[in-house]
């Protein structure tokens, strides 16, 4: 079946033009694929300069690939036509990190959840826009006799974020690619936000792509998660196994340096290397100036991605006897967790 939305053998390089001799890889041979059928969440988790932004934006069509493609039910983006330009901006919908800022704050909060059923042409009367907008926030657990008729100010960062929830919902995407939606937000009303992204894949079937910088957040919501480091996978598969018993030496890093008391200060990974300063290959493994499992032949040439468990893949030579993993097929490792049952996916 052809995918719903795909990423195939992507890299987005910066600079590196006539005049500009140095470049920079943000995303490295990237592929992943979600499916229109089976809905899940699945986490890509890394830290500044992983290039997780590229990848969003790459898949939101706000960027073109420097190599490969972003496909929409197997069209190359940039040659959609019309039609199937306005189908993709339906059914693949964004929440951004700062919800304020989506906001304009001399206009009620009404004005974000009117604006695209009157663009869209969803309701055929007011009582219908004003019902669909009920449904919506009731949908994300807000009373809409508490949220209509305010200002953004009004509301706290947690409502704000779930009115841009509800606003995506209106639209019956079947993917919503939440960009850092909780990292503005007190850690007190994160697990509302998260448990509307839940709810929404579990009652109406969509997809949620879920960018974050926090492990602890994506090991809530996630099915499945693709760990970045410098543009490449590092580690993908289901989030238990890859959370719970990581296999590659920067997820250890990062699992292990998850503050247990305050799940809510910064993580960086940082442990010894275990071969400093000595020369590597351009070709090297990316993570080999931090690895303290690093080899010889990781400052030669950089580890292909091995399947270690049937729900896993590490790009790491420590794995290096397991089979290999196309990127291509990197979703073989995932879980779908809901079978075509629902409305919105069969649509
Ligand atoms: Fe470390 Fe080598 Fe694995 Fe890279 S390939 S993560 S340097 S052990």
């Amino acid at each position: 079946m052809t995918a719903l939305l795909e990423a195939r053998h992507v890299t987005k390089r910066f600079g590196g033009g006539l005049f500009d001799r140095t470049s920079t890889v943000a995303l490295d041979d990237f592929s992943m694929t979600i499916a229109g059928d089976a809905p899940s969440i699945t986490a890509i988790v890394g830290e500044s300069g992983s290039g997780k932004t590229t990848l969003a934006r790459l898949l939101l069509g706000v960027t073109s690939p420097t190599e490969g493609s972003v496909l929409y039910k197997g069209k190359d983006l940039r040659s959609l036509s019309g039609d199937e330009s306005r189908g993709f901006l339906n059914d693949v919908q964004v929440i951004f990190q700062d919800p304020f800022e989506v906001y304009n704050p001399f206009y009620r909060v009404d004005h974000v959840l009117t604006t695209p059923i009157d663009y869209m042409k969803l309701a055929k009367s007011n009582a219908e826009k004003w019902h669909l907008i009920e449904q919506a926030l009731e949908t994300v657990g807000l009373r809409p006799e508490e949220t209509l008729g305010r200002y953004p100010h009004q509301l706290s960062g947690g409502q704000r974020q779930r009115v841009m929830v509800a606003r995506a919902l209106i639209l019956k995407p079947r993917i919503i690619l939440a960009d850092e939606p909780v990292s503005m937000i007190d850690a007190s009303l994160r697990a509302t936000v998260l448990g509307s992204l839940q709810r929404i894949k579990e009652e109406f079937g969509i997809s949620i792509i879920y960018i974050t910088h926090d492990l602890t957040t994506a090991y809530q919501i996630g099915d499945n998660i693709i760990v970045l480091y410098r543009g490449s996978v590092a580690e993908a598969g289901s989030v238990d196994l890859v959370v719970r018993q990581p296999n590659h030496p920067y997820t250890r890093l990062l699992v292990g340096s998850i503050p247990v008391p305050d799940p809510d200060q910064p993580w960086t990974a940082e442990a010894a290397p275990a071969l400093p300063n000595q020369p590597r290959n351009q070709t090297a493994c990316k993570f080999a100036d931090r690895c303290p499992a690093a080899m010889t032949k990781c400052l030669q040439q950089a580890p292909q991605l091995y399947q270690t468990d049937a729900q896993r893949a590490a790009a790491c030579f420590l794995y290096e006897q397991a089979p290999v993993l196309s990127t291509e097929h990197m979703d073989r490792v995932f879980q779908a967790t809901i079978p075509l049952t629902s409305p919105v996916a069969q649509a």
